[in-house]
C-alpha cells in the first residue's frame, strides 16, 4: 500500500547538509525520511502557513529592532522548509539573526521561533501523513531535532554542539530528557479572544503513606515511567514539561475550550495510571489533573500555571481527580449533588432519550444508517448536553449503566424500526471506560439476541480520545465486537491522540472524520487535503468513512467528488425523535434520493 519507506535509502542528501545533520543526531534514514517528507510535501503551501504563524512574532520583533531587520531574519527563516536542498541555508539565518540580535531581539525569541516552526511542521506534516504512515513514527523526533537545531543555531553559540549543551543544560530536565519549566515558559503562548483556547493541564503524583517502604530508586522509575506514559499521549505541537520531581504540565496550544481539555486530562490521567500499574507501585501513589486555559484564565504562563494548579487542588478537596478551571462543568457544589441525585433517578427511570440523526450513502444518497444521540431533560426542563452527561456519568462511576441503558434503547430501537418498514442500521456511542469493561460484548450480544437483530445492524463508535493506545483489554474488547459481526467506528477521527500507524493495528470498519476538518473544507485547502487524503488512505485500509458536520450543500458536493462514502450533518438532518426520524425517512428516501445526481469525477 504505501511503497515511500522502502524507497527511502535511495533518497540521497547532499553531504555538506547531511554533516550538518548527522550533527544533531539525525540518522542516515532519518535524513532521508526528512527529504522524502519535503519532497511530498507542497513546499510553497507550507512556507505559506509557516509565514502566517510566524507573522506574530515577526511583528513583536519588528516593533525593537526595525521592519527590514525582521523581514530578513523572517524571510530566511522560511527557508527552513526545504532546507537540505540549500546548504548555504544554516549560515545566512545565523547572520540574519546576528544581526537582528544587535539591534534588541525580544526576550525568548529564538525558542519561540523553533517551537512555532516545530508545530508548524508537525501539524502540516501530520496532515500528509495520509500517504505516509510509515515515515509516521518518525515524524516527532525529526521535526524536534529540527527545533533543536535552529534554537542552536539561534543561540549564536561557537560551536553547535555546545548550543545544543546549553539549551540541554537551561531548558531538559536532565533525568527524564523533558523540557523543563524554563522551557514551558518559553512555549507558553497567551491566546487571543478570537484564537481558540490554549491549555495547560498540570499532572500530579501524590504518594501515598505506604510508599514509604519504597526505596528511591523505586520512586525514580516509578516518575520516568509516568512522564513517559504522559509525554505519549501527547498531540503533535503538545508538550510536556516536567516542571517538578513529581509534576508533569502539558501545554496543548489550540485545543480549544469545553470538554476537549477535560477528555485530554482524562486521558493523561489514565495513561499515568496505567503506568503506574506497569511498574507495579499503583497502590501507593494517586493522580490528579487540574487544567487551566488561555485567554480565558490568564495571559502569562505563571497566570495559567497557578489556575491549573489550583483546579487540581481544588478537584482533590472534592474528591475528585480531574477539574478544569473556569465555567464549563464547574458545577457548584449543591447543583452538582442535585444533579447526580437526579442522574441516578433517571437512569433508574430509564428517563433518557436517543434521538436518530440520519447518516446517507454519497453514491446514491440512500440513508441506510442513523446515529443515535444521547438526550436528557431535566425535571425543570433544561436539556443537558450529552457531553457534559457523559462527562458526569464518568465522575460518578456509572458510565457502564448508562451505555447498557443506551444500547437497550438502540436494540429496541432497532427492532421496531423494522416493524414500521424501516430496516436501518445504527450506531451508538462507546465511552472510555466502556473499553475496560470486559463484560460488554457479552451484555450486547444477549441485547441484540433478545430483539433478533442482526449484528451488522448495530455499529459502535468509540473515539481516539477514549482508547488507550495498545491497551490489550480495550483491543480485545474492540475485536470481540468486530468478531461479533458489528461495525466498529473510529469516531471523532483527527481530534484525538492517536497515529496512523495504530490505526492500522485498530480492528474498526469505520472511520468518521471529525467535522472541524469537514466545515472549513470550502475556505481551506489543508483541511481540504486531510479531508482528500484521510478518504484515501482509510479506503485503501479497507475503512468505509463518513463525514460529519456536513452543514452545506458545498460540503456535500466536495465529498462525493472526493469519493467519501457517507455523510451525516445539519445539511441533511438534525438528530430528531424516532416518530419524527421514521416521516423523515419515508419522505427522503421517496422524494429526495430518487433525485440524486449521478457522481460526477
Ligand atoms: P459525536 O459522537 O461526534 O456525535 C455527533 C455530534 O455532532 C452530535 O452532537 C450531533 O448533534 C452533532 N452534529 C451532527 N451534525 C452536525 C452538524 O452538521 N454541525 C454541527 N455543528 N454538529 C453536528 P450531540 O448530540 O450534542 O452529541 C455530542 C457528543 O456526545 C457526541 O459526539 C458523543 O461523543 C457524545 N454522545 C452522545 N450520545 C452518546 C451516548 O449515548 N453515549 C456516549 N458515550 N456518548 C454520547
Ligand atoms: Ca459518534
Ligand atoms: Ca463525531
Amino acid at each position: 500500500m504505501n511503497r515511500l519507506y522502502d524507497i527511502l535509502p535511495f533518497v540521497p542528501v547532499p553531504t555538506e547538509v547531511a554533516d550538518d545533520l548527522a550533527a544533531h543526531g539525525l540518522s542516515g534514514l532519518e535524513q532521508s525520511a526528512l527529504r522524502a517528507l519535503w519532497h511530498s510535501t507542497d513546499m510553497a503551501a507550507l512556507r505559506d502557513r509557516l509565514h502566517a504563524a510566524l507573522e506574530p512574532l515577526e511583528a513583536d520583533a519588528a516593533m525593537r529592532a526595525g521592519d527590514a531587520l525582521a523581514a530578513k531574519f523572517f524571510n530566511a527563516c522560511l527557508d527552513v522548509v526545504g532546507w537540505e536542498l540549500d546548504p548555504a541555508w544554516p549560515e545566512r539565518m545565523r547572520a540574519q539573526w546576528l544581526a537582528l540580535q544587535l539591534a534588541a531581539v525580544p526576550v525568548g525569541l529564538s525558542a519561540r521561533v523553533a517551537s512555532v516552526v516545530v508545530t508548524t511542521l508537525q501539524t502540516d506534516l501530520a496532515a500528509q501523513r495520509a500517504s505516509l504512515s510509515a515515515l509516521d513514527a518518525m515524524l516527532i523526533p525529526i521535526v524536534s531535532r529540527i527545533g533543536f537545531f535552529l534554537v542552536g543555531l539561534l543561540d549564536g553559540a561557537a560551536s553547535v554542539a555546545e548550543a545544543q549543551a546549553r539549551l540541554l543544560a537551561e531548558y531538559v530536565e536532565p533525568d527524564s530528557g523533558l523540557p523543563n519549566r524554563a522551557a514551558l515558559e518559553q512555549i507558553f503562548l497567551p491566546a487571543e479572544a478570537d484564537e481558540p483556547s490554549s491549555a495547560m493541564l498540570a499532572v500530579a503524583l501524590m504518594w501515598g503513606g505506604s510508599a514509604i517502604v519504597l526505596n528511591s530508586a523505586d520512586r525514580d522509575r516509578a516518575r520516568i515511567e509516568v512522564g513517559r506514559a504522559l509525554a505519549k499521549r501527547a498531540r503533535a505541537g503538545d508538550s510536556l514539561c516536567r516542571v517538578g520531581d513529581d509534576e508533569w504540565v502539558l501545554w496543548a496550544p489550540g485545543i480549544g475550550a469545553g470538554v476537549r481539555p477535560q477528555l485530554a486530562a482524562a486521558a493523561l490521567l489514565e495513561a499515568g495510571e496505567q503506568a503506574m500499574r506497569n511498574v507495579g507501585l499503583a497502590a501507593h501513589a494517586t493522580l490528579a489533573v487540574g487544567g487551566a486555559l488561555t485567554p480565558e484564565d490568564g495571559g502569562t504562563s505563571d497566570k495559567v500555571f497557578n489556575a491549573a494548579r489550583r483546579a487540581r487542588a481544588a478537584a482533590l478537596r472534592e474528591g475528585r481527580t480531574i477539574r478544569i478551571a473556569g465555567p464549563e462543568l464547574e458545577l457548584e457544589r449543591a447543583e452538582r449533588v442535585q444533579i447526580e441525585r437526579e442522574f441516578i433517578e433517571a437512569l433508574r427511570n430509564n428517563a433518557f432519550d436517543l434521538h436518530l440523526q440520519p447518516v446517507i450513502q454519497l453514491s446514491d444518497g440512500e440513508c441506510a444508517a442513523a446515529e443515535a444521540l444521547l438526550r436528557w431533560q431535566r425535571a425543570d426542563g433544561s436539556a443537558v448536553s450529552p457531553l457534559l452527561l457523559v462527562a458526569m456519568a464518568e465522575q460518578f462511576g456509572l458510565m457502564q449503566q448508562l451505555t447498557r441503558l443506551v444500547v437497550q434503547r438502540a436494540t429496541a430501537m432497532l427492532s421496531e424500526l423494522s416493524v414500521q418498514g424501516v430496516p436501518i442500521g445504527l450506531a451508538v456511542n462507546l465511552a472510555g471506560s466502556d473499553l475496560r469493561d470486559p463484560e460488554l460484548p457479552e451484555f450486547i450480544s444477549q441485547a441484540i439476541a433478545t430483539w433478533r437483530i442482526a449484528p451488522q445492524r448495530l455499529t459502535l463508535e468509540l473515539t481516539e480520545g477514549s482508547m488507550i493506545a495498545d491497551d490489550a483489554q480495550t483491543m480485545s474488547v474492540i475485536a470481540r465486537l468486530r468478531d461479533a459481526g458489528h461495525g466498529v467506528a473510529l469516531d471523532d477521527f483527527g481530534t484525538g491522540y492517536s497515529s496512523l500507524a495504530w490505526l492500522r493495528r485498530l480492528p474498526a470498519t469505520r472511520l468518521k472524520i471529525d467535522k472541524m476538518f469537514v466545515q472549513k473544507m470550502p475556505e481551506t485547502a489543508q483541511d481540504r487535503a486531510i479531508v482528500r487524503s484521510v478518504v484515501q488512505l482509510a479506503q485503501g485500509l479497507g475503512l468505509s468513512v463518513i463525514a460529519e458536520g456536513v452543514e452545506r450543500e458545498e460540503h456535500l458536493q466536495m465529498l462525493r467528488a472526493m469519493g467519501c462514502d457517507a455523510a451525516q450533518g445539519f445539511h441533511i438532518a438534525r438528530p430528531m425523535p424516532v416518530d419524527a426520524f421514521v416521516a423523515w425517512w419515508r419522505h427522503w428516501n421517496s422524494e429526495h434520493q430518487a433525485a440524486w445526481p449521478p457522481v460526477s469525477g
